[in-house]
């Protein structure tokens, strides 16, 4: 018997600090895109950020993409990293240094997911400037599992460093 999984939105956080930032985030885009069986693709502007964690290393190029799917959360985070993985992302181990792609799920439909491979929502989401930003560009009124407005969430965390990019 084929299990059907439910049709969902899913916000995916994108962040690049090493090689050509923003060839990558074009490209990860493109490979988003591509992903079968997703729909209603929409994506932010690219935001410039200082680095949290380490400051020896380049700035980052962040954006915030939504689409639905009918994967199943893992799956989906499967489909990620197979994506990092094809844009030169080497797992150094230490958390926070310099990558050329990341990928995470920021949000998967209304689902709070606390497995060994998965937490959702994603848990410094609230936190950070560099998510909240470019998510509330493309979700104005988007309402966390919860309860929490988006908007609530914003007006805790400055845009301090964060810079839109003009151009993409
Ligand atoms: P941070 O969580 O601070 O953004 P990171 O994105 O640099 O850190 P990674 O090295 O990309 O961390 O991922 C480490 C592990 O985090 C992954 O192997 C994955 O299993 C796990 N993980 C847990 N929750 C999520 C999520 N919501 N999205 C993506 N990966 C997640
Ligand atoms: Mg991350
Ligand atoms: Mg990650």
């Amino acid at each position: 018997m084929i299990s059907e999984v439910a049709r969902e939105r899913c916000y995916i956080g994108l962040g690049s600090n090493l090689g050509e930032s923003k060839d990558i985030l074009h490209s990860a885009v493109q490979a988003l895109k591509a992903i079968p069986d997703s729909e209603q693709f929409q994506i932010s502007s690219y935001y410039q950020s200082k680095p949290h964690g380490p400051q020896d290393q380049p700035d980052y190029l962040n954006a915030v993409a939504t689409f639905t799917i009918s994967l199943g959360a893992e799956a989906l985070l499967d489909v990620l990293q197979a994506i990092e993985n094809n844009h030169g992302r080497v797992r150094l181990g230490d958390q926070w240094s310099a990558r050329t792609l990341d990928l995470d799920i920021l949000l998967y439909g209304n689902h709070q997911i606390e497995t060994e491979r998965l937490t959702v929502p994603h848990p410094w989401m609230k936190q950070r400037e560099f998510v909240l930003h470019p998510l509330f560009e493309i979700a104005p009124d988007l309402k966390l599992p919860d309860g929490k407005m988006l908007i609530d969430c914003l007006r805790e965390v400055p845009a301090d460093t964060l810079q839109l990019l003009q151009s993409q």
